[in-house]
């Protein structure tokens, strides 16, 4: 049995304009002890879409899935107060930006103490020494000192390290991190990647990290889902899809990767023409349309998600491995 599941999963707003479609048919099984990953540009949709899985938006929006489950159970069919309980006792999120996601006015361990309270740990003592062994598990010293600070107090990496300490508190199955590291420097960005990789694995957590980071990523995930203008257009297993991508937009977001540090200022990186499309104005077709350098007269009509060899992509004309290793032969040549 799946840890979770989601079929279809569709998410509109209404605007001015009429109803936006900002997430469509999003699809993901995240089995127990996996490393997901999930990719995309800004306004891609993977935010969103981990967002409404867990009942977090409500405003202005639309919300419809063919399945959606946790743990087996349905999260569509039960009451909200089920659902919010199983959810929240199963997943927790870390958010990009320590700074706001942590309350300016209270100190670390009023806001530790309250979210332990609202996991339903009762006397204060077991609180008290949850709260300890939680800053220790994130690696915290000096944590009398840490309890008593007010977030401003904190490096950005110490206040995420007490955003990971928060979000196991309610010791969850499931690990979402959402551009963890986006506002961490490059050494901090290291150490909170590898401590959140080492307590999913010691807690037998799954994890679904959302990046913008192709590298980080390809190491620290075993599937990956890519996205672009809301919908999925390529899934499968890391590796496979990192080997032999088979749609050119995972295959730019790919090249784009310099190889070597060194070559960043002789050479440009390749990269795709024109930008993301507005979701109010999508192109007719295949999304990517506009854009892609293998756009014939077919990709006028949508299409599907469908299984190649090795992994999902949603192109008329996916890239195979040959097509791969001739690109680099005519670009190298
Ligand atoms: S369907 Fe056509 S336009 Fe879309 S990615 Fe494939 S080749 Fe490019």
């Amino acid at each position: 049995m799946s840890l979770l599941q989601v079929e279809n999963l569709c998410i509109d707003f209404e605007s001015s304009g009429g109803l936006v479609r900002a997430v469509e048919n999003f699809n993901i099984r995240i089995d127990h002890g996996s490393f997901h990953g999930i990719i995309g540009e800004s306004g891609a949709g993977k935010s969103l879409a981990v967002l409404a899985i867990m009942g977090l938006i409500k405003e202005n929006s639309i919300i419809s899935a063919d399945h959606l489950s946790l743990e087996g159970q349905d999260l569509l069919t039960m009451n909200e107060n089920t659902r919010r309980k199983l959810v929240y006792q199963a997943m927790s999120i870390i958010f990009q930006e320590p700074q706001t996601s942590l309350n300016p006015c209270f100190t670390i361990a009023f806001q530790m103490i309250e979210t332990l309270k609202a996991h339903g740990i009762h006397t204060s003592s077991q609180r008290k020494t949850k709260v300890r062994q939680l800053l220790k598990d994130v690696g915290l010293n000096n944590i009398q000192s840490i309890l008593k600070s007010y977030p401003h107090q904190l490096t950005t990496g110490m206040q995420q390290r007490v955003m990971i300490a928060i979000a196991l508190a309610c010791d969850p199955l499931l690990l979402i991190a959402d551009e963890p590291t986006t506002s961490l420097d490059m050494s901090e960005k290291f150490q909170i990647m590898d401590l959140l990789t080492t307590l999913v694995e010691q807690r037998n957590m799954s994890l679904i990290l959302i990046s913008h980071d192709f590298t980080l990523l390809a190491e620290k995930t075993d599937q990956l889902t890519v996205m672009y203008c809301g919908q999925i257009i390529e899934s499968g297993p890391t590796k496979e899809l990192i080997n032999s991508p088979g749609h050119p937009y995972t295959n730019a977001l790919l090249q784009s990767l310099p190889t070597s540090w060194n070559d960043l200022p002789k050479s440009q990186v390749p990269t795709l023409k024109g930008s993301t499309p507005s979701l109010y104005h999508l192109p007719v077709g295949c999304y990517l349309g506009p854009r892609c350098p293998q756009a014939s007269a077919k990709c006028v009509v949508p299409p599907k998600l469908q299984r190649n060899s090795t992994h999902h992509v949603r192109c008329h004309f996916p890239m195979n491995r040959d097509d791969l290793l001739t690109e680099k032969l005519v670009s190298t040549s």
